[in-house]
């Protein structure tokens, strides 16, 4: 075997182990989200970086070790891979498919090998090992694909796709030359032998992606968490008035009517008074999933601060928002909330509604005025409507 090949061999397997270790490194400061998946993939690099340890060792090991065990640590590092991937976009993981198709890739390997000293479907043999669990990865990707469309999944998916194309490429020059078991080694085919490389580099630049897409689903978590409100778990302030700021420039640009709803709880402050803060919290979630629940998935809704919400509706005029705001005030006037340390309560909310004047009012005023009505409804005795 050529020096070239075992030199490559055996940096590549000094560079996975320390890949390994600086991901095992990472995943302790990371997003703890991902923590699991990532360990799970350094440690398959400290699998795959024994296996390709033994692989360099070719001329001072037995066969035994450095084909047997060697790839079937590679292959069961491939499978770590795959089930990472598969945990990370949230799928199936396959393990039985995974489990099997190694098991009996090595098995075959070791009957052929060792037991008859066959050595003439080796590549045969090793694409079907790996071939497998490829696919599966790739499996995984796709589907990811299809969920959103990051890049860092779209790179992953292509690398995958491309290491089962140089495989394929590898089995058919083997075919080609009926050299399924390098038995000319020291200067196997041209093809074989860039294949060969072409898979040495794969590792490495696997890693690479699946660090991207553990960045890039860590980025996308904390977007989400930075416009929910951490309680209730509806739009934040921020969030809501993004949003209504969209509606609006909807509206402007293709017309139809908005309404904005302001919401606030009457005399909370007595809730907390009489039943403590932790009560309050309870009595917010509650009131929130009972609204959350009645209003249409166009609807902007959304927590401003304390006890005041926002309703925004698109292609809505002030009687029908009118209408739908008293269905609620009815329906929370009407229901117990049952509470853990303070039984069940009720409680009132007062509405304050206000449609959008022409297609040039800004954001700033179209709440004032919705606030406004709000107040009266206040001033007027609480629960109760009153449209501006
Ligand atoms: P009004 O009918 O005039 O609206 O009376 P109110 O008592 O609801 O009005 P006020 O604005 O004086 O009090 C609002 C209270 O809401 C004060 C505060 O203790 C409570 N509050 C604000 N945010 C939270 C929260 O996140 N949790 C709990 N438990 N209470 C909150
Ligand atoms: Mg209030
Ligand atoms: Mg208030």
């Amino acid at each position: 075997m050529q020096i070239d090949l075992i030199a490559s061999l055996f940096s590549l397997a000094v560079l996975l182990i320390l890949m390994g270790l600086w991901m095992l490194a990472a995943s302790f400061t990371r997003d703890e989200a991902h923590r699991q998946q990532m360990r799970l993939w350094a440690l398959a690099n400290l699998v795959m970086g024994i296996a390709y340890g033994l692989f360099s060792s070719r001329l001072t090991l037995p066969l035994g070790w450095t084909l047997v065990v060697a790839n079937f640590l590679l292959a069961l590092a491939y499978g770590a891979y795959a089930v990472a991937l598969a945990s990370l976009f949230g799928q199936r993981h396959y393990l039985l498919i995974k489990i099997l198709s190694i098991s009996l890739g090595t098995f075959a390997l070791y009957y052929f090998e060792i037991i008859r000293s066959d050595d003439s479907y080796r590549i045969l043999l090793l694409a079907g090992l790996t071939l497998v669990v490829w696919t599966l990865a790739l499996l995984h990707c796709i589907g990811a694909w299809r969920q959103q469309h990051s890049p860092h999944v779209i790179f992953m998916t292509l690398t995958l796709a491309s290491l089962i194309l140089v495989s394929l490429t590898r089995l058919l020059a083997a075919w080609y030359s009926s050299d399924f078991g390098y038995q000319t080694l020291p200067d196997f085919s041209a093809i074989i032998k860039t294949t060969t490389f072409v898979l040495i580099l794969a590792p490495p630049l696997l890693t690479v992606g699946f660090f991207m897409i553990c960045a890039d689903y860590t980025q996308q978590r904390f977007k989400t968490l930075a416009n929910l409100d951490s309680l209730t778990g509806i739009n934040n302030r921020r969030a809501t008035l993004a949003l209504a700021e969209q509606a609006l420039a909807n509206q402007h640009r293709h017309g139809g009517d908005l309404c904005c709803v302001m919401m606030d709880i009457d005399h909370f402050k007595n809730v907390n008074d009489n039943h403590g803060h932790a009560v309050g919290d309870e009595v917010l979630k509650k009131l929130t999933a009972l609204m959350q629940g009645r209003i249409r998935r166009g609807d902007i809704f959304g927590r401003l601060g304390g006890e005041e919400f926002a309703l925004f509706l698109p292609n809505a005029d002030e009687a029908q928002a009118a209408k739908l705001a008293d269905t609620l005030r009815q329906a929370i006037a009407d229901t117990h909330i049952t509470t853990t340390k303070g039984g069940a309560l009720q409680v009132t909310v007062s509405f304050g509604v206000a449609q959008r004047r022409h297609r040039d009012e800004p954001l700033s005023q179209l709440l004032s005025r919705a606030d406004s009505a709000l107040y009266e409804a206040k001033h007027q005795g609480r629960n109760r409507v009153v449209v501006m």
